[in-house]
């Protein structure tokens, strides 16, 4: 029997997001049956919604940081039964063979992993769906092997966001070997730049925020950044020359990095993690100075997320996070375009009713 599905979706790129009803798929034996209980609410979301990277197909039901209830499981699931907490992020699978999928690295998966949402979805079929629908809904079917585990210490509310702002911020700072002594920036303090800034602090890094304003100093300030600075302040830039190992780069539009590339010192990397699609010029002179680089980061690989997770229980680090129901979505959306975020919304699928 498909599972009904209470969602909100996106009809064109100028329209509000609406209710909308369709079914999931019952699960197959690998599946697990999820009921969703909260769905963050990413910039990303946001871009695909409004079309903003030119590929949308609509309707699309989009969210990718998923907390919920194990509902039912297929006969073949052993790590995951009825009852258990769990997350789902920004895939719901990949090919599983290639050398990407090997290394636990899905999210880079040759062929291409198949999105939380948008993405062809041959599973999809048997209920009359072409691209897989995602989380601002209430129920989601999805294979065992891209399902998290969401430790109990970890409220599912303030969890849902590790899902997408979580494992993208805790990606890169492992890659780039974060630990006691490095100098971290993070520039762009919304959703993903917090949990940048208490991933970082959690992992011993001195941590500083470059925002566009004052107005989230105290903010950044408790979540455990010892400096702040307004990046329009010539001086304080001047001031912050070499300073920085590392940037975490979440600005979600397109805007002047050039004079960002002079924080980071001899070897020091930035990593863009925001999805503008205009170019933004990097001068070579500053970056062959001091062997300097510019890199990306993409969410981050199933096993990995797994490890955020338990990171995150275990040194008590959690989203902060303003609770809305379904139906109030195109509010937060516009805040989010103001960057009047504090610091991520979700959506509480329990107040699904109000919006019927
Ligand atoms: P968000 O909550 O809206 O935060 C973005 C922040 O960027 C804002 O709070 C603001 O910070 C700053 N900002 C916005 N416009 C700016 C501008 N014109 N100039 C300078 N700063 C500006 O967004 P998010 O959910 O954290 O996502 C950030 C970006 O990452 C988005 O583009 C999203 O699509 C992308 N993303 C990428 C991945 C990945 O895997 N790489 C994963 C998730 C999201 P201040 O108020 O501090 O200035
Ligand atoms: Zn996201």
């Amino acid at each position: 029997m498909p599972i009904a599905t209470r969602a909100f979706a996106a009809t064109a790129a100028d329209a509000p997001l609406s209710p909308y009803s369709f079914d999931r798929r019952d699960p197959g034996p690998d599946d697990v049956a999820i009921e969703i209980k909260y769905c963050g609410v990413c910039h990303s979301d946001l871009h695909v919604a409004k079309n903003d990277l030119g590929n949308s197909r609509y309707p699309i039901v989009v969210g990718h940081e998923i907390a919920g209830v194990v509902t039912a499981v297929g006969a073949n699931v052993s790590r995951f039964k009825e009852g258990d907490r769990v997350g789902v992020g920004c895939m719901v699978d990949s090919c599983r063979t290639c050398e990407a999928c090997r290394e636990g690295l899905e999210q880079y998966c040759v062929p291409g992993m198949t999105q939380t949402y948008g993405s062809p979805d041959p599973k999809g079929k048997e209920v009359g769906q072409a691209i897989t629908q995602g989380g601002y809904s209430d129920r989601i079917t999805v294979d065992q092997n891209y399902v998290l585990s969401i430790p109990d210490s970890i409220p599912l509310d303030a969890a849902a966001p590790l899902l997408c702002a979580g494992i993208t911020t805790y990606s890169p700072l492992k890659t780039w070997g974060v630990g006691p002594g490095s100098k971290v920036a993070v520039i762009g303090l919304g959703g993903l730049g917090h949990m940048a800034v208490k991933l970082a602090a959690a992992m011993g890094a001195e941590v500083t925020v470059l925002s566009t304003s004052d107005r989230k100093k105290a903010d950044a300030e408790r979540m455990g950044a010892k400096h702040f600075l307004i990046n329009s302040d010539k001086a304080a830039m001047q001031a912050a020359a070499e300073k920085f190992n590392l940037i975490i780069n979440t600005v979600s539009a397109t805007h002047e990095i050039s004079s960002h590339i002079n924080l980071l010192a001899r070897d020091g990397t930035m990593v863009m993690l925001g999805l503008s699609t205009e170019g933004m010029p990097v001068f070579a002179v500053p970056l062959l100075w001091r062997r300097r680089r510019v890199a990306g980061s993409l969410i981050g690989g199933i096993r990995e997320t797994q490890e955020m997770l338990d990171f995150c229980a275990e040194h008590g680090v959690a989203c902060e996070i303003e609770v809305i129901a379904p139906d109030q979505i195109n509010e937060a959306y516009q805040r989010m375009e103001k960057s009047d975020v504090r610091y991520r919304f979700v959506i509480d699928m329990g107040r699904f009713d109000k919006a019927a």
